[in-house]
């Protein structure tokens, strides 16, 4: 393994293109794209990486993954009745098909979707409770403690949030959110603001995986749904294409991480801050594929 990923990380420093880091929050902007790190724990209990696998970066959406554990655990299929189970074929921070769908997003891993997510976690707490149980659920899935919220990442995305403030709102006034827009915006914004690295990250996707030493966080059944979702959309509008390119459930986010789950086989975590014309990782889409390759881990 630690060959293979030795070879992937040596071809992609070998590339010219690495994509564009997110311009829209400001704290991300000066975050150089030609970084790279990819980072594999096995059934057996061994991780493997290689590349920049112990700099913390900004998980920002890979975020929404743990939010819907810690839910799921929270409220169960409740919350099902407030967010779809749908693939959306629209960027992660669309507004379109809101109003269609008279204020129930589509899935749980768009904007929308994981906006209420969090307000349904929230439930009447103070953010910091919410906060608090979310950074403990990922500290305990990553086995690690040292993994922190970068308070001036939230703060940038909380001053130039119009977009998601909108899709608050929107929720709101279709009565789809239990607690101020300000309050689920703020848990929301500092839960995407968390920091890991792609070391943490394999090590967290270790009970979705459902491998042998994970911490037992979520049920089987949970897992799968998890899963599943992670499969149809956890790419946005690029969900099609990394299920073609790749084979395996996946979760992007800005910041460029991915966090790749192969059923009852591996956990991978992948970062490149680049991005592609869907605002997931340029690189990381690239090294994900040539490792399924590589291993012949597609379920498919
Ligand atoms: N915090 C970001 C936002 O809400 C997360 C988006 C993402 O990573 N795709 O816009």
């Amino acid at each position: 393994m630690q060959d293979i990923l030795n070879t992937i990380t040596t071809e992609i420093y070998r590339q010219d293109d690495w994509g564009q880091v997110a311009q829209y929050i400001p704290e991300l902007t000066s975050v150089d794209p030609r970084q790279f790190a990819i980072s594999v724990c096995l059934a057996d209990g061994q991780t493997f990486s290689a590349g920049a696998a112990d700099k913390p970066f900004s998980i920002q959406s890979v975020s929404k993954v743990f939010t819907l554990v810690a839910t799921l655990g929270r409220v169960g299929d409740q919350l099902w009745s407030r967010v779809g189970r749908e693939p959306s074929g629209t960027s992660f921070d669309s507004v379109i098909l809101l109003e269609r769908e008279q204020g129930r997003p589509r899935n749980p891993f768009v904007n929308a979707g994981a906006i209420v997510t969090t307000d349904a976690l929230l439930s009447g707490r103070v953010p910091k409770l919410a906060l608090a149980e979310v950074l403990g659920l990922i500290r305990q899935m990553a086995s690690s403690d040292e993994i922190y919220i970068n308070d001036a990442v939230a703060a940038s995305e909380q001053a130039t949030g119009s977009r998601n403030a909108a899709i608050a709102h929107y929720l709101k006034s279709h009565g789809n959110l239990q607690n101020a827009p300000d309050l689920t915006l703020g848990t929301y914004f500092h839960q995407c603001a968390i920091e890991m690295t792609t070391t943490q990250l394999a090590m967290a996707g270790r009970s979705l995986a459902g491998l042998k030493h994970a911490p037992r966080v979520i049920s089987q059944q949970h897992a799968r749904r998890v899963n599943a979702l992670m499969m149809t959309c956890g790419h946005y509008d690029g969900s099609g294409d990394f299920a073609f390119q790749v084979g395996l459930p996946g979760k992007s986010g800005v910041g460029g991480g991915i966090l790749i789950i192969a059923p009852n086989v591996a956990s991978i975590g992948i970062w490149s801050p680049g991005l592609n014309g869907y605002g997931n990782s340029h690189a990381g889409t690239r090294a994900a594929s040539m490792l399924t390759k590589a291993v012949n881990w597609s379920v498919f």
